[in-house]
């Protein structure tokens, strides 16, 4: 049988410790799917792909990154790891400490998960926690907790995260034969955008292939990278983004500078217009992951980039599964007929508008 999860396929490129023992899920290996129709919509004459990390194990990246921190943790004896979480690191963390046999602990921050997400730490038995407060506030209490006590703490401020989660930008080189010219993906906690520019910068230094320009794209009312201050209360339908304090701000914006791009924000109404869009090629994600697309529409309508002769790629972070309600609280409950042929035929047989 074929290696599979990013560990077996890329342990030589991982800095992770002898000590480790890998705990794995088969995640990474997702889909590089180009869209030339949503393509030719926002520009002539370049080309387009999805990146869809949703078809990882729990239904987002959170999983790369996640099998390299458990697999360190359990490596050093941890027996319980605890995280902040919008809900994916929460999912994510549970699955893998349930993999390993470990106790998962997952703050959240009350009111504000999606359901997908909070169903699945649940399914994976983690014990979650609401905190009256936000993502930022429950990953301060986080950090303070893990200083005092041998908890493993396994959000993206440990480092073995940004190791897993680098291999996407590894997976991107090696099916496109080099590096895009453009990445543009949406920006929380930035400890994402960070990893990639990690996994770029050693791809071009092993192998001499390029290196892309980001684009990272925050929501409006969660932009503290582009307002230059933390945001008190940020707020977005993205709940996956809707962080005031990114832990890896300053790494984030040095990535974007150094890389020759920037980090921009979008409207909510972008977000979900894009979450449209792309559910249109057959690739429903949550509303977070459409905000990396939705940034370089908004660059392309400025006349601030010229796409021309370019191939770029969109990360998609999440599956939409994780968030139905931000669908089905805006939709009308579907047409309902009577169980006879004839009331269906007329429906089936009448041109769509
Ligand atoms: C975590 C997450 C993000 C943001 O990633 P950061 O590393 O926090 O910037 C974006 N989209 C989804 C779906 C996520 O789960």
């Amino acid at each position: 049988m074929e290696p599979r999860g990013i560990i077996n396929l890329y342990r030589p490129y991982l800095n992770l410790p002898d000590y480790a023992i890998p705990v794995s899920l088969q995640e990474g290996s997702t889909p590089l799917i180009p869209v030339p129709r949503l393509a030719a919509e926002i520009a002539p004459g370049f080309e387009l792909y999805v990146k869809y990390e949703g078809m990882n194990p729990t239904g987002s990246f959170k999983d790369r990154g996640m099998t390299v921190a458990i697999s360190e943790a359990l490596g050093r004896g941890a027996r319980t790891v605890i995280c902040a979480s919008t809900g994916n690191t929460a999912a994510s963390a549970a699955a893998y400490a349930a993999r390993a046999g470990q106790r998962a602990i997952v703050l959240i921050p009350e009111g504000k998960v999606a359901a997908g997400k909070l169903a699945g730490a649940v399914a994976y038995g983690a014990q979650v926690v609401q905190i009256q407060g936000s993502f930022d506030q429950a990953l301060s209490l986080v950090v303070a907790l893990t200083e005092k006590h041998p908890l493993a703490l396994v959000n993206s401020l440990n480092p073995y995260r940004l190791e897993g989660q680098k291999t996407a930008a590894f997976e991107i080189c090696d099916v496109l034969g080099g590096a895009p010219d453009l990445l543009c993906l949406p920006v929380g906690n930035a400890g994402n955008i960070t990893a990639y520019w990690m996994g770029f910068q050693q791809y071009h230094q092993e192998k001499g292939t390029g290196l892309p320009r980001l684009l990272g794209v925050q929501a409006e009312g969660a932009a503290p990278l582009v307002l230059g201050h933390p945001v008190n209360f940020p707020e977005t339908v993205a709940s996956a983004i809707r962080i005031g304090r990114p832990a890896r701000g300053e790494q984030a914006l040095q990535a974007a500078e150094e890389s020759g791009g920037e980090i921009i924000a979008v409207s909510d109404a972008e977000i979900l217009s894009m979450q449209r869009s792309l559910a249109g090629e057959g690739l429903w994600v949550e509303p977070a992951s459409a905000a990396g697309l939705a940034g370089l529409v908004k660059q392309v309508r400025e006349g601030r980039i010229d796409l021309r002769g370019m191939r770029v790629v969109a990360v998609c972070t999440g599956h939409g599964l994780k968030d139905p309600d931000t669908i089905t609280r805006a939709m009308d409950p579907p047409q309902s007929l009577p169980a006879e042929i004839s009331a269906l035929e007329s429906l089936a047989l009448q041109e769509q508008s």
